[in-house]
């Protein structure tokens, strides 16, 4: 027997479609979930040797599926920001992994890190010797030379293109990200123009797809989700300006969109930053105006939808906060950052979850997320494969019993 932990829920949110009434036991062996059951089905005598949450309501660690670490979109210009040197923003990632991790983040998918910074950092976390959340990540995006982001690597032509993604593949990439239309955070380029060409990506989708990694756009709308949906991309990223009919075409081909809310929705935010050239300001008011209506679209079509910051750290719950502002319920709104996340990131069952046979990757907050999803803002405990690395409130101490 492995090293044991049982954990006191005062109630348990599994996001596995059907949730346990009433105070649950969570048993833990070797960092995963063995089974959780109803505390009257527990013998009285093991209490003691329980870690004691039966004040909080236990839910899966939350998963940000759109972020780069190494950026902080809420610091201002991120073309000022990467700067700095690659050591500097390894270290400037690394710390803000630390605070996802702290705020409940347990997995992150992340969408282009410079000069692969994060292969080095998903293996000082995954060892053990930074705190962090479960990576899971694109390291390079892929750029045109008249397309967006200041971190990707710039590649024209198919040539270029199948060589960089086959280069990212072997530096251990677990998906591929394209920058397809223009953004909001450049100022010469405009989000619903195509950049790459429809050869370009479906280029990176057969060596992607051959390698069974699936492929990501940063797309806003226009022709570029078009060339997307027909070349086969798996995942739209921001959608912002997507029509009706992208949406509808979206869920018949069973894909994904990643919203990304916060970034646009906060306030203040970059709309507000001087430090932004004043086009790309009016680029944030612009997505602003339109970010609600992602979701209502979503919703009405039926996209599989996930969630995530974009690089605000440690702040995912407010994306769903702001999907069940725009329409969600607070269970849709949950599962795109948990189960639904989890599904996108190929991790169906191990996180997203409380069930057997997943990591121990959960978090106890304080009211009901379900009621009001603010609950999740700042949980009492967050765990990692049955580690506890972050607890605010006093906790009883938990006694390895078997062994
Ligand atoms: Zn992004």
């Amino acid at each position: 027997m492995g090293h044991r932990l049982a954990l006191l829920c005062g109630r348990v949110l599994t996001m596995t479609g059907r949730e346990p009434e009433g105070p649950q036991v969570v048993e833990i062996v070797e960092g995963q979930i063995e089974v959780v059951r109803p505390l009257r089905e527990v013998a009285p005598e093991r209490l003691p040797a329980m870690l004691d949450l039966s004040r909080f309501t236990v839910l899966p660690g939350l998963i940000d599926a759109h972020s780069h670490l190494e950026l902080d979109v809420m610091a201002g210009n991120e073309a000022l920001q990467v700067q700095a040197s690659d050591a500097a923003l390894a270290l400037r990632a690394a710390a803000h992994a630390a605070v996802n991790l702290r705020h409940g983040v347990t997995t992150m998918r992340l969408v282009g890190e410079k000069n692969f910074i994060d292969v080095p950092l998903r293996q000082m976390i995954d060892a053990g010797h930074l705190p962090g959340p479960r990576l899971v990540t694109a390291t390079r995006g892929l750029r045109p030379s008249n397309g967006h982001s200041v971190t990707a690597v710039t590649v024209d032509g198919v040539e270029a293109v199948v060589r960089a993604v086959r280069e990212n593949l072997f530096r251990g990439a677990d998906l591929v990200k394209l920058f397809v239309t223009g953004g909001v955070a450049t100022p010469t380029t405009d989000p619903v123009t195509p950049c790459f060409s429809r050869e370009e990506i479906a280029a990176a989708v057969a060596v992607a797809h051959q390698a069974g990694k699936p492929v990501c756009a940063h797309a806003y709308g226009g022709a570029g989700v078009d060339f997307c949906l027909d070349a086969g991309v798996d995942h739209i990223e921001h959608g912002t300006y997507m029509r009706p009919d992208q949406f509808d075409r979206l869920a018949e081909l069973g894909r994904w969109l990643v919203g990304t809310l916060g970034v646009f929705l906060t306030e203040p935010g970059p709309a507000e930053n001087p430090s932004w050239p004043e086009p790309v300001r009016q680029k944030f008011l612009r997505a602003r105006e339109a970010t609600p209506r992602v979701i209502a679209e979503a919703k009405r079509a039926g996209v599989k939808l996930a969630l995530g910051t974009d690089a605000i750290h440690g702040r995912v719950a407010e994306e769903a906060i702001y999907a069940a502002a725009a329409g969600l319920t607070n269970r849709e709104a949950l599962a795109a950052i948990t189960c639904n996340a989890a599904e996108l990131c190929g991790l169906t069952g191990r996180v997203g979850v409380i069930a057997p046979g997943a990591w121990a990757d959960l978090i106890a907050v304080e009211g009901d997320p379900l009621r009001d999803l603010r609950a999740l803002r700042s949980p009492a405990l967050v765990m990692k494969g049955g580690e506890v690395v972050q607890a605010t409130a006093p906790l009883a101490p938990a006694v390895a019993s078997g062994g």
